[in-house]
């Protein structure tokens, strides 16, 4: 290594402590690869392993990586966003080289010995967050987007990202914050006792407060409908056309097609999008009676699909006569396909409430979505943004509910202004705790650590 180069490297090694560098596209081989370097010598490292070639902030610059002895190791282009217009809010150079795992970790390496230091999963979006560039759920929707398994769900995501759940509960903090305000100057003058007149208006307030977060709180289900996908169990007798339905929505033969009546003993699963949404589609064995050990466990194992999905899709075969009634899935929505109605339709089903459908000709799909998106989109289909809460905001919308309540209760008590406060304090750190407000570092830790490394 020349040895101006090798000094600075070790200069910048000192200063750089804090400068981060990492792939941020996924290994493996692709035309091109991202690594991203930030902090505050950022420039200065890319500028050390590229022969001090100057960056220009946003200006896409072509040049060579070279390796410490000056030998070639990729030619890549840098872009320098420069501090505070950037991802992190620090100076930032992102790097396009060729997509090739030992080309990256080659230059990755460079990087690293021109003095900055491998980034933690999340570290990227947590020094935005730290530097004020997002609250946390923005930081959290960032990997909602990467996540996103179907249409609504990155909707969703980019709502949040783009501040829709920040601004509904930064609205409640200003209207919590009033009312604590309000009662400051009772606990700073404890000879007056609150009007009447002012509680009631004060618990006005709290009551509008608690149906504004209770409506935020009910898109919970929404949201790990979103998330997670919709467990949907398919049930129905042996032959009616249920492995159809799973490769019909699957694209392609996932399960096996029999006229034989009980070829499905197991249960099969397969991620299918609909309408927009995500299914976690259980093709189950059919439910009948059956003197055989494997289908009658095959038939068991249907019972708990069904007992645990969030959609039950009822196959039946309109072209037979009814069979007996399937079990019972109490509080599971159903949904009764009337499949085979490309034959004639048996008399036992005439003017039967089910959705006519055919795995043949593909009839009924667009209405079967549409079905699926009334019974979990009520919400979020009309509304101009789709907010809907994940586990860790419902934990702390529930423990703020709770906390607003017992502030309720002893205003109403008229208990001393000071205790009331406590139980308004506790509100406002627990919805402080969703966009990071009031932040823990157990808090950060738990969501930064979902991160896959680079971002
Ligand atoms: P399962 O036992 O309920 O999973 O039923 P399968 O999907 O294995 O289908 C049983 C038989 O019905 C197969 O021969 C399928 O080709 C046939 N089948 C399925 N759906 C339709 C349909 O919509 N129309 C017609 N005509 N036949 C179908």
């Amino acid at each position: 290594m020349p040895l101006h180069t090798a000094k600075r490297c070790a200069m910048i090694k000192l200063m750089a402590q804090d400068t981060i560098a990492a792939l941020a596209t996924p290994p493996g081989n692709g035309a091109l690869a991202v690594l991203r370097v930030s902090g505050s010598t950022a420039r200065a490292v890319v500028e050390a392993c590229t022969g001090g070639r100057r960056l220009e902030p946003r200006r896409a610059t072509l040049l060579r990586v070279r390796d410490a002895a000056g030998h070639t190791l990729d030619t890549a282009v840098a872009t320098l966003f420069a501090a505070p217009a950037s991802f992190t809010g620090e100076d930032v150079v992102e790097l396009s080289c060729h997509g090739g795992m030992l080309v990256c970790a080659r230059v990755l390496e460079r990087l690293l010995n021109c003095g900055a230091r491998p980034a933690e999963p999340g570290e990227f979006s947590r020094r935005a967050f730290e530097n004020g560039k997002m609250d946390l759920t923005q930081a959290e929707a960032i990997m909602d987007v990467i996540a996103a398994g179907s249409d609504w769900a990155l909707r969703a995501a980019q709502d949040q990202l783009g501040g829709a759940l920040s601004a509904r509960v930064r609205a409640a903090l200003d209207s919590l914050l009033d009312v604590a305000a309000q009662l400051v100057a009772y606990i700073d003058f404890p000879e007056e006792d609150i009007e009447p007149a002012t509680a009631e208006a004060l618990l006005a307030q709290l009551r509008e407060l608690r149906a504004d977060l209770g409506a935020l709180l009910a898109t919970a289900t929404e949201g790990r409908i979103l998330r997670g996908g919709i467990a949907t169990a398919i049930i129905g007798a042996p032959n009616v056309g249920k492995s159809s339905l799973l490769n019909l929505l699957a694209g392609y033969e996932r399960a096996i097609v029999s006229p034989r009546a009980g070829t499905t003993r197991d249960t099969v699963e397969e991620r299918v999008l609909l309408g927009g949404l995500c299914l976690r589609l259980t093709d189950t064995a059919g439910l009948h009676e059956s003197a055989d050990a494997l289908e009658r466990e095959g038939m068991e194992r249907s019972r708990r699909a069904g007992a645990a999905a969030d959609l039950i899709i009822e196959v039946a075969d309109s072209s037979q006569p009814r069979p007996a009634p399937l079990p019972a899935f109490a509080g599971v929505p159903r949904l009764l396909l009337l499949n085979k109605c490309d034959l004639p339709t048996h008399p036992d089903w005439a003017g039967s409430e089910g959705l006519r459908f055919s795995c043949r000709t593909g009839a009924g799909r667009e209405e079967l979505a549409a079905a699926v998106r009334g019974l979990f989109l009520h919400r979020g289909e009309s509304a101009d943004t789709l907010v809907a809460v994940n586990a860790r905001h419902r934990y702390a919308l529930q423990q703020a509910l709770e906390e607003l309540s017992r502030a309720e209760e002893s205003l109403r008590a008229g208990e001393p202004p000071e205790l009331t406060d406590v139980f308004l304090r506790g509100a406002l750190d627990a919805l402080g705790s969703i966009t990071g407000q009031v932040d823990t570092e157990d808090v950060l830790d738990r969501v930064f650590s979902t991160f896959c490394l680079g971002k």
